[in-house]
């Protein structure tokens, strides 16, 4: 299997605007970004996506997560981020390979939160009690 855009960035065959670095994460700033200082952070192990990660791998990249966002909303001037991890192509998944997106929010940036769907108690409850038997 041919390695990911994002172990070629690691590997430092094609160039990313990097932000931190450790043995298990790299962090770089989004080519396309949603907003100032919208950030991936990446794990070096590859993996196809958060369900394929390993607990540790994933561990560590929480830590970056929690180590650099603060530092990222801060130089951009935001007032909070959104932390997300598209999983799949029917979510929006491009790249292969695990990663989240740190995207800095400013109060009003205008950007809109996900449309809502009906759903009643009934569906709830039922959803509720097909997923917990599964798990
Ligand atoms: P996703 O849709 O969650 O797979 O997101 C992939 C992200 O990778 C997108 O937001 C792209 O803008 C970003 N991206 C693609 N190529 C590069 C690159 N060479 N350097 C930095 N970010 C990239």
């Amino acid at each position: 299997m041919s390695d990911s855009l994002f172990t070629k960035i690691i590997n430092r065959e094609i160039p990313a605007d990097i932000l931190y670095e450790n043995d298990y994460v790299i962090a770089f700033l989004d080519i396309n970004p949603n907003s100032p200082g919208h950030s991936l952070v990446v794990p070096k192990v590859e993996a196809e996506d958060i369900l394929s990660s390993s607990d540790e791998s994933l561990l560590e990249v929480m830590k970056v997560v929690k180590k650099i966002a603060p530092t990222i909303v801060e130089s951009v001037g935001a007032q909070g981020f959104n932390l997300i991890a598209n999983t799949k192509p029917a979510a929006g998944q491009v790249v292969m390979h695990t990663h989240f997106h740190i995207i800095p929010r400013f109060e009003n940036d205008g950007l809109k939160h996900w449309p809502h769907i009906e759903s009643t108690s009934e569906q709830r409850a039922d959803l509720a009690k097909q997923i917990v038997e599964k798990l």
